[in-house]
């Protein structure tokens, strides 16, 4: 096992993010965690990447509990956040932003590898490399963030809302870009409104209502069970 959630449970405050919550992600998986607005699922995604500490509960990585770790450490150790709204240097180059996502690493000739994965899974970031990124279009920047996640060399890339803002077709492609990675040896774990999408794409996945797992299978099962058709998917 890549990631183990146990018993997570986050406060905010008084409010009660998380009521103790288990995520687990197998290594080579697309897991996702689908839910309304809300239910906890970028509370999840913060607590996981160390943003925010967890009142209850533990998080192994790799083997390693990484519970007390701070956001920096966990990157370094591969566990990688892909943040809701993108969080791109708007006043930076495309290149600048990328450049951000290796801060953290020496590793000259493999980072040189990753520029060539990035710009071969996004031929558009290439042909933009020195626009600055706040005006590139939507769909744009969603792929110069997951680029930017790539940067650190995930070894669990984690997507919070990757579909946020796009029009339908983008949302495809954005989908058939993170299968691309998926295939290409990184795991990955998505939160997503769009559930439709995110389970049709996953092998597993959760279904998170009021900072409680409700509901756990594979995307097809989940995809088929009629309380998450009616819920999620607007169908009886
Ligand atoms: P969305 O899709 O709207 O982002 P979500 O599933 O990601 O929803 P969270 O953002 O994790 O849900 O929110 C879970 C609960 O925690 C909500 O009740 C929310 O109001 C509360 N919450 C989230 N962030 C904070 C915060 N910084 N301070 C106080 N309460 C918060």
């Amino acid at each position: 096992m890549l990631l183990e959630m146990k018993d997570a449970v986050l406060n905010y405050g008084k409010i009660q993010a998380l009521h103790g919550i288990s995520v687990e992600v197998n290594e080579g998986e697309v897991v996702s965690l689908i839910g309304a607005n809300g239910a906890g699922k970028t509370s999840t995604m913060r607590a996981l990447s160390g943003v925010r500490g967890l009142s209850q509960g533990q998080i192994t990585f790799n083997g390693e509990d990484v519970t007390k770790l701070r956001a920096d450490q966990r990157l370094r150790k591969g566990l990688v956040l892909c943040p809701e709204g993108r969080g791109i240097f708007p006043g930076m180059t495309v290149t600048e932003n990328l450049n951000m996502g290796a801060y953290t690493r020496k590793d000259k000739s493999a980072i040189d590898e990753d520029y060539d994965r990035v710009f071969g899974l996004f031929p558009r970031l290439l042909e933009r490399k020195k626009q600055v990124a706040g005006t590139m279009s939507g769909g744009e920047q969603q792929m110069l963030a997951i680029g930017r996640a790539l940067m650190s060399r995930p070894k669990l890339l984690m997507l919070d809302e990757p579909s946020m803002g796009l029009a339908p077709m983008l949302i495809q492609q954005i989908f058939d870009i993170i299968t691309e990675i998926s295939q290409q040896g990184t795991t990955i774990l998505v939160v997503e409104q769009n559930a439709k999408q995110a389970l049709s794409r996953s092998d597993r996945a959760y279904v998170l209502e009021t900072g409680n797992i409700v509901k756990t299978g594979t995307g097809a099962e989940l995809l088929d069970d009629p309380s998450v058709r009616e819920a999620y998917l607007g169908v009886a």
